[in-house]
């Protein structure tokens, strides 16, 4: 009996791996600050084999980490010696209608896209970067330039197929076992392995026009951030002081959508704004080029080795109420270096009444402002990304402190204690979702919710 036999793994459609770069790429995640090793690659082709895998683990007593692009930065997706579900094979498009699609949770949102826009549909929230996975992005919440009018994609979400940490595999919506749609929708991964989901859609336009508005400090981005989100000219809204060579920029960005063909006049979507319209620029797109817009930056981070380098970013969400004063201090203590060249502090406004996910934690404000530090460092130096990790953690206190909370992605331990702490109030709902969906503890230990995370 050979040593996998031993192992007694049962039969997939798809691939069980145990070696070679699938396990290598299984161990490291975008962020490469934490390693582990799993002891086998599942790469299913059906959902049943996400049922097989999931058995599987539970009966020998491993861990189980799903994992989509793996664009994690602190090993969310790993497991140290368990089992890896890696989904990105699972990946169809299928059943588009006029205003849903089902997609596999492996596919990512670039495919989707490319699924539904020859059909003149999108998804109403799409995030920056499309080459995340719908189950990893519905797994911590989905945030993107529209999510001021929208939400975020776990509450454009109509329906859920999930195998659940004791193996069934059940169909969920706000009609049909809300408990487990409620759960898994930001659920970082911890009741259930989402399979399928099906997305609400809306008409996309063919045509936007882009404007990227500068101004000479913070107070006025966020007194024009809060007009345009007030008033709803556009469609997208975000911005971001950016760090690099040219020294501190902040930026407002904003994206109007032609309606009947038509987009409106310049001096209709300017009107009232106190940007230096000097240093700003406005771009006509296609919708295809305005999603695929992170792709340039994408491009500029590869060809100078930046995209593989360690990415110690750290996302939180501010209170409106403090939020510009709390960025403010933390951007006072940031270096250029603390960022990188094409680094940058992204921060915007959005409203909360949109936003209905139970588990994705929020200030109890009318409005809250995303603040995440996207750092690039110029080079893959161990020493300073540790530097950087520490200094994530200090600074996830201050805005702990001042009312603020974790966007559930960031490169620094988080302990059961934080996760208590995150959950607040939920807590209890959270613990006991867990109880119900995945007593045995098999699911998706690398986010340290339930047992500490193993030191990388
Ligand atoms: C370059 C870049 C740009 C980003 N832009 C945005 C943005 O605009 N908006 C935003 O909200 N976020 C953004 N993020 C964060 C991103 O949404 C999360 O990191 C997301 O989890 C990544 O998806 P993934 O497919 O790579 O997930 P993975 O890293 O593979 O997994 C993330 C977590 O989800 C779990 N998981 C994965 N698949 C499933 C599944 N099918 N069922 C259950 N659990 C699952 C994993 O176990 C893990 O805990 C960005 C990240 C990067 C690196």
């Amino acid at each position: 009996m050979t040593s996998v036999e031993r192992l007694s793994p049962p039969l997939f459609d798809g691939d069980l791996v145990f070696g070679g770069p699938a396990l290598e790429a299984a161990a490291d995640d975008f962020g490469h600050l934490v390693r582990r090793e799993p002891l086998a690659v599942v790469r299913p082709r059906t959902a049943a084999d996400v049922v097989r895998a999931t058995r599987w683990a539970a009966e020998r007593g491993w861990k189980i980490a799903p994992r989509g692009e793996g664009h994690s930065l602190y090993g969310r997706a790993q497991v140290d010696g368990g089992i890896v579900v890696d989904m990105s094979g699972l990946n169809g498009v299928h059943d588009l209608g006029e205003d849903q699609v089902a997609v596999d949770a492996g596919a990512t949102w670039r495919s989707v896209l490319a699924g539904t826009l020859p059909r003149g549909l999108t998804p109403p929230v799409l995030t920056n970067f499309l080459d995340l996975s719908v189950g990893g992005t519905l797994s911590v919440g989905g945030l993107g330039g529209t999510t001021h009018r929208y939400g975020l994609q776990t509450d454009q979400v109509l329906e859920l197929e999930v195998v659940t940490g004791d193996g069934r595999l059940l169909t969920c919506s706000a009609h049909e076992r809300t408990d487990l749609f409620d759960a898994v929708r930001a659920g970082l991964g911890q009741f259930g392995t989402i399979t399928r989901a099906r997305l609400a859609l809306m008409p996309a336009p063919e045509r936007v026009r882009r404007y990227t508005l500068a101004y000479p400090d913070l107070a006025g981005l966020v007194r024009d951030q809060r007009l345009v989100v007030e008033d709803g000219r556009a469609e997208h809204l975000q911005g971001a002081i950016l760090a690099g060579g040219a020294g501190r920029q902040y930026q407002l960005e904003m994206v109007v959508f032609a309606r009947d063909g038509e987009l409106p006049p310049d001096a209709e979507v300017l009107a009232g704004l106190t940007d230096d319209r000097a240093g700003g620029r406005v771009e006509e797109q296609s919708y295809w080029e305005y999603a695929l817009s992170f792709d340039a930056l994408e491009s500029a981070l590869r060809s100078t080795g930046q995209w593989s380098n360690p990415h110690p970013w750290l996302l939180t969400v501010l209170p409106g109420s403090t939020a510009e004063r709390i960025a403010g201090d933390i951007l006072g203590t940031l270096t250029a270096d603390d960022l990188g060249e094409y680094g940058r502090v992204t921060f915007y406004p959005i409203p909360t009444g949109r936003i209905t996910t139970p588990f994705l934690r929020l200030p109890a404000e009318e409005t809250v402002f995303p603040f995440n530090l996207v750092r690039f460092p110029v080079d893959d130096d161990p020493a300073q990304a540790e530097r950087m990790v520490t200094q994530n953690r200090v600074l996830y206190d201050r805005v702990r402190a001042a009312g603020g909370v974790l966007y559930p992605v960031s490169g620094f331990p988080f302990t059961p204690d934080d996760w208590r702490d995150h959950f607040g109030e939920r807590w209890p709902a959270f613990r006991s979702a867990k109880e119900r969906f995945d007593p045995g503890r098999v699911l998706t230990p690398g986010q340290g919710v339930f047992a500490a995370a193993p030191s990388p």
